[in-house]
């Protein structure tokens, strides 16, 4: 008798773990993104075509990758950032799932052109829908360029689902401008084709990159803060009470250069802000949270973006007393305070 069970072809296993990588465009782009941060990269160029569609393509000077390595990246479960699952308990790098190149590469034509640094020639590689189709030596400058073309062409009811070119390229540029403050040591162009649509200056301040993406006026009327308890610290910019949005959409958590969501840390901002701001409404936060690799789980979803605290009660007691603190500190005094 024939098994019923059968082991997916790693063709088809690819596009179901695209299902939950690459939802759409901008994850794709957070996903090369992510690698060339991992790659050391200090400029990354990312050019978008339409609504990231067409193309997506992301230039890195990072370290890039081996010959020999080329066609491994595009194997599922295949990484060079750690090699057992302990590893990630002392985890450095964003990516370590090994399915971000696999899964983009099975639902579209890429392109891989990278030379590392010391080596003289570059490889390019060619995919299309997952299937290797040329792989030969080429002239390149150090660093890696991933090209990524006709997302979902083999999986059209996820094209169906994309959103307008604005929506979509609205949440590309959005993702990049969150990246870019959460490396600010790193120079991000963004390109919307041939336009730039903003560039970082990538000299390691916050504030600078705060103030290419969220505007000038804006980043001058922030408060800094920075404290640090035993093995953490907490760094960063916040709002004055006057200063507030609708949504929590410009509370931005960095916790040792990832991006996160957090609704333990929301929350501990809300007390922070706690009677200083009316409610259902956010104050402005980009803030930087170092901690020991140990103290966090980050392999909670295949994005990557929730983390698991270790120590969540006693951490979101310091954020929130820290953020009241600066606030309080900060205050304008009141003339009456300045006559008595
Ligand atoms: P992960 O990031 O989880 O390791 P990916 O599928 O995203 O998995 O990438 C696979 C591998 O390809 C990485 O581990 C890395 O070695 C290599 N790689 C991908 N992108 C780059 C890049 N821009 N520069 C250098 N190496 C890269
Ligand atoms: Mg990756």
């Amino acid at each position: 008798m024939i098994s019923k069970i059968q082991v997916l072809d790693p063709q088809s296993a690819n596009q179901i773990a695209a299902g939950e990588v690459v939802e759409r465009p901008v994850s794709v782009v957070k996903e090369l993104v992510e690698n060339s941060l991992d790659a050391g990269a200090k400029q990354i160029e990312i050019t978008i075509e339409g609504n990231g569609v067409p193309l997506i393509r992301v230039r890195d000077d990072g370290s890039g990758i081996s010959p020999e390595d080329l066609p491994q990246a595009v194997l599922r479960h295949a990484t060079s950032k750690i090699r057992r699952i302990e590893d990630l308990n002392e985890l450095q790098t964003l990516g370590f799932r090994g399915e971000a190149l696999p899964s983009i590469a099975s639902v579209s034509r890429m392109d891989i052109t990278s030379r590392q640094t010391d080596s003289v020639l570059g490889m390019n590689l060619k995919l299309i829908g997952g299937e290797r189709c040329e792989l030969q030596e080429m002239g390149c400058p150090p660093g890696t360029t991933i090209t990524v073309e006709d997302l979902f062409f083999n999986t059209p009811a996820r094209r169906k689902f994309l959103k307008t070119q604005n929506t979509e390229f609205g949440l590309i540029s959005d993702t990049l401008g969150r990246l870019a403050l959460a490396r600010p040591d790193v120079s991000f162009t963004l390109k919307h084709p041939k336009q730039v649509v903003f560039q970082t200056p990538g000299r390691g301040k916050l504030l600078e990159s705060i103030g290419v993406i969220y505007g000038q006026k804006l980043a001058r009327q922030l408060i800094p803060l920075s404290c640090s308890y035993k093995e953490w610290t907490l760094e960063g910019y916040i709002s004055p009470p006057d200063l507030v949005r609708s949504t929590r959409q410009e509370e931005i958590f960095i916790v040792n250069g990832r991006i996160i969501r957090s609704k333990l840390l929301s929350r501990a901002i809300s007390e922070g802000y706690h009677t200083l701001i009316p409610n259902r409404l956010f104050p402005i936060i980009v803030i930087q949270l170092t901690l020991p690799p140990h103290e966090y789980d980050v392999n909670v979803h295949p994005t990557k973006m929730e983390i698991r605290f270790q120590n969540e009660k006693a951490l979101a007691q310091f954020i929130s007393e820290q953020v009241r603190k600066t606030l309080l500190d900060s205050r304008p005094v009141a003339p009456f305070e300045r006559l008595s």
